[in-house]
């Protein structure tokens, strides 16, 4: 059975290109439908709102360069406006809750091998994984990074 409705997880790091490439070779043998979908994490649930601070204005800008960076990468791929998504939050649990917004059968993401504290921590891969209710390819990026 081919796909019909693929989204790409980006973390628009060093491994966007290969895993995004991937996917977009997928979609063109299955002749699917791509949506690429980055997630935003806010500043105030990676500093545990440990630091009082107002990281408004540092948010709005992280969003307007997530949003060109991920404008760049879809029009390289031809991407239409509709199909790129960007969101915030956790990404381990927006990029399920997006592909099922999407109605996804197949999520693409990246998959570094992991070492000492960073393999306790378990990666987002992982933890899409758990929560997909559609089949999930993991990519191996770590040539790249
Ligand atoms: P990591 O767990 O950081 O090694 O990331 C593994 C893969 O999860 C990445 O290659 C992406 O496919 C996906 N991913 C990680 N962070 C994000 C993010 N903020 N937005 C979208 N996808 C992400």
């Amino acid at each position: 059975m081919p796909y019909n409705n693929i989204l790409v997880a980006v973390d628009l790091g060093a491994t966007t290109d290969t895993v995004a490439a991937r996917a977009a070779r997928l979609a063109q043998q299955n002749q699917a439908r791509l949506h690429v979908l980055h997630v935003i994490e806010p500043l105030a649930i990676t500093y545990g709102g440990d630091i009082p601070m107002d990281f408004s204005a540092i948010q709005d800008e992280i969003q307007s360069q997530a949003r060109e960076q991920l404008d760049r990468l879809c029009e390289g791929l031809s991407i239409p406006a509709e199909n790129r998504h960007l969101v915030t939050g956790r990404p381990e649990s927006e990029i399920p809750t997006q592909a099922k917004a999407v109605d996804c059968d197949l999520i693409v993401v990246g998959s570094h091998a992991r070492w000492g504290l960073a393999l306790l921590l378990g990666s987002t891969t992982d933890g899409v994984m758990h929560s997909a209710e559609c089949d999930v390819l993991a990519v191996k990026v770590d040539g790249d990074s």
